[in-house]
């Protein structure tokens, strides 16, 4: 037996990154998996590999146009939805005092409100003993240079899981956030891998996390092995914001 025999998953921004290596996770435990990404190109690529059990909507998390759309390819599959990864997001290094009151507006759009509204749209969608894993970053716990904006935007999705699990905690739903550190979504951006293969040198575990090893606690929180657990925040961050 499989952890998400038969079991009916969103990820969100699943063509790529943390989304595409969670989405290849959770088919391999049996999961029946419905991805969103704004390209169509990458999105119909995911889906090729991952296989039959796989479905792209395209859509842009930003747009409730689109949430609805992704409303509807799920309800049509008919088994209501037990597993929710709000994954998509984006965020830019920018300067506290560079920051213009629209590049505040678009990253908050981008990452907190979409994720609200994720998870609005696709609610009465979910299954009693449904879990919903939110994105956020220990960016959201700890300050970096030019993330004023990105660090407020996850904690406030830190802060819409605890709102979340006591709302959704009577219809027995879980909402839970995933927090990784410096991880290795971009080997082939020389700029990327230099930022965090420096961020990590002095980190407890010394190096970068690698894709599979944040969805590997995703499926975690999805599956029944964490029925007994809400409201948290599971960091994959190598130690960084631990110590
Ligand atoms: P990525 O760029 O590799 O992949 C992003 C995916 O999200 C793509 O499928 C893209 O199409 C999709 N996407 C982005 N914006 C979207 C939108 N508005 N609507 C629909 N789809 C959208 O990114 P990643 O590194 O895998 O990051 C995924 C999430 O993990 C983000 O929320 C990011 O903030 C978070 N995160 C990443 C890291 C890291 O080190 N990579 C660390 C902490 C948190």
């Amino acid at each position: 037996m499989t952890k998400l025999d038969g079991k009916v998953a969103v990820i969100t921004g699943g063509s790529a990154g943390l989304g595409l290596a969670t989405a290849r996770r959770f088919v391999g435990e049996g999961a029946r998996v419905f991805l969103t990404a704004r390209g169509s190109a990458p999105l119909d690529a995911a889906v090729a590999e991952l296989g039959p059990a796989a479905t792209g909507v395209r859509g842009d998390v930003t747009d409730a146009d689109d949430l609805g759309r992704l409303y509807a390819a799920v309800d049509a599959y008919g088994q209501g939805l037990d597993v929710l990864f709000a994954n998509a997001g984006a965020g830019r290094f920018a300067p506290f005092g560079a920051t213009t009151p629209q590049a505040f507006d678009e990253d908050i759009a981008g990452t907190l409100r979409a994720t609200y509204f994720t998870v609005q749209a696709l609610l009465p969608l979910l299954n009693p003993g449904a879990s919903v894993i939110l994105m956020s970053s220990a960016a959201g716990s700890a300050g970096a240079p030019g993330l004023s904006v990105y660090g407020a935007a996850k904690a406030g999705i830190r802060s819409l899981a605890r709102n979340l699990a006591v709302e959704l905690g009577e219809r027995e739903i879980r909402v839970n956030v995933v927090s990784p550190g410096y991880i290795n979504t971009r080997p082939e951006d020389a700029d990327t891998v230099a930022y965090q293969k420096a961020g990590a040198a002095d980190i407890p575990l010394h190096r970068v996390g690698q894709p599979d090893e944040v969805a590997t606690a995703v499926l975690f929180l999805a599956c029944g092995d964490s029925s007994y657990i809400t409201g948290s925040e599971l960091f994959i961050d190598g130690g960084r914001n631990q110590v």
